[in-house]
């Protein structure tokens, strides 16, 4: 008998149909005698349609409100799967985040959990029932309910098979599993069997939506082993787990590509010490985090433009914190681009092969695509470029790499060195 934690996302319970359908999913895992904990997403596009309600009545809604409005949408999942159990024979319990014991720091809307306390999971459980649980919320220390960013129930999932030592924890999606590239954008895409946690933190981090970047990230410092699966066939899915040796011979696991960016630019800023730490503390103290930065000198040597990238949610606020500085750091002001997205190729091979980072440049000019912004990490190269040519350069680059194909060909010379220029 395992513990098993699920996740089932807004797609997978998006009517009433597929709510009986992830029912009768959830009876079969119990029925070969696994105990199960479930987490829903709210249904369908709701949050998002809650997020356009709030709009009409406040372009600006409090954030402390929005949590309120938010949460609700997953109240409504948890029901509705747990009548639907019930229907069908299956002893089930519902619990919101604070029920479930799901406490968070008071940043709303993107609250961090910091501790699990499962503790009517636990009582439910060895009742032999099945646990129905709403992700994405969490209660704060003045008791308010807190989400915890887009795609934060994936987090909830990963947080309670961590406090309940789960065996596993399971994400049934839309998609047989994690694949080279979003299969909607790139047909050939092919699915992964496995992929190491550092690879799946850097392509969720840079716009594979296919799980949420917190939540592998705390998957990965706790050792918790997650796998992506169909919610609709019964097909093996992608496992997410530490690095074997053998992943370093695939040099690109996959591309990713983040629409939802937007780029600040603060025009003449003067070159002396302390300048940046102003512009950058200013930014953190408003939670907003900044990805690409460049740095461009300006002829003269004296002046540079500094510009850098923030998701484009955050562009208000982070325009906001960046004016507050701005008669201190500069004489000319702040421009902004939302016109742009971030494409990326990752892959922990690229640690021991060299002409990366050449390959994927010439790929693009070759393309005709321009590129605004680069940077890299150990196992990761990203390009900001004009947005309409967002899905055009990541399937250029999913053919460059030839990722349609089971093993990368490496044509590039393997050696040991980090450069990959
Ligand atoms: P959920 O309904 O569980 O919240 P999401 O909609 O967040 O699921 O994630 C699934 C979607 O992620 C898929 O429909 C797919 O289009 C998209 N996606 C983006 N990149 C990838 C990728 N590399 N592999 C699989 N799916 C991806
Ligand atoms: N419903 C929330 C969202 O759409 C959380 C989630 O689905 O994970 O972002
Ligand atoms: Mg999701």
């Amino acid at each position: 008998m395992a513990l098993l934690v699920q996740k089932y996302g807004g797609t997978s319970v998006a009517n009433a149909e597929c709510m009986r359908n992830v029912a009768q999913r959830i009876a079969r895992t119990r029925s070969e005698g696994h105990q199960v904990v479930v987490v829903v997403s709210a249904m369908g596009d709701t949050t998002d349609d809650l997020i356009a309600l709030a709009k009409q009545v406040n372009p600006d809604p409090d954030p402390r409100e929005m949590d309120m409005l938010l949460a609700t949408g997953e109240q409504v999942s948890i029901a509705i799967l747990t009548m639907a159990l019930h229907h069908i024979g299956v002893p089930a319990i519902s619990f919101t985040g604070p029920q479930a014991g799901i406490f968070a720091e008071s940043v709303h809307l993107k609250g961090r959990i910091i501790d699990v306390r499962p503790k009517r999971i636990v009582e439910a459980l060895r009742h032999g029932k099945v646990v129905i649980v709403a992700g994405f919320q969490g209660l704060d220390e003045q008791e308010d309910i807190v989400t915890l960013g887009r795609g934060g129930s994936d987090m909830t999932a990963v947080a309670l098979a961590w406090a309940l030592k789960a065996d596993r924890c399971q994400f049934f999606k839309d998609v047989r599993g994690v694949f080279t590239a979003d299969p909607r954008i790139v047909p050939e895409a092919r699915k992964l069997d496995e992929i190491s946690y550092d690879e799946m933190l850097e392509l969720a981090s840079m716009g594979a939506a296919v799980l949420q970047s917190r939540a592998v990230e705390f998957a990965k410092q706790y050792g918790v082993p997650l796998e992506v699966l169909s919610s609709f066939e019964d097909e093996p899915g992608t496992i997410v787990r530490e690095e074997v040796k053998a992943m370093e011979h695939v040099v690109v696991r996959g591309v990713a590509a983040d629409r939802n960016q937007a780029k600040i630019t603060i025009l003449k800023v003067p070159d002396r010490p302390g300048i940046a730490a102003t512009i950058f503390d200013a930014i953190a103290r408003a939670n907003v985090n900044v990805d690409m930065i460049v740095l461009n000198v300006r002829s003269q040597g004296q002046l540079a433009d500094l510009s850098f990238t923030v998701p484009e949610g955050d562009l208000k606020v982070a325009l906001k914190a960046v004016q507050s500085v701005v008669p201190e750091v500069s004489s000319e002001g702040v421009i902004y681009d939302t016109n742009i997205a971030k494409v990326s190729i990752v892959g922990v091979g690229m640690r021991s092969h060299s002409g990366i980072a050449a390959r994927m440049f010439s790929a693009l000019a070759k393309a005709g695509i321009d590129i605004h912004m680069i940077s890299t990490s150990e196992i990761k190269i990203s390009v900001v470029i004009p947005k309409e040519k967002a899905d055009e350069a990541v399937r250029v680059l999913h053919r460059e790499f030839r990722l349609d194909r089971p093993v990368t060909t490496v044509r590039t010379r393997v050696v040991r060195r980090r450069s990959r220029s």
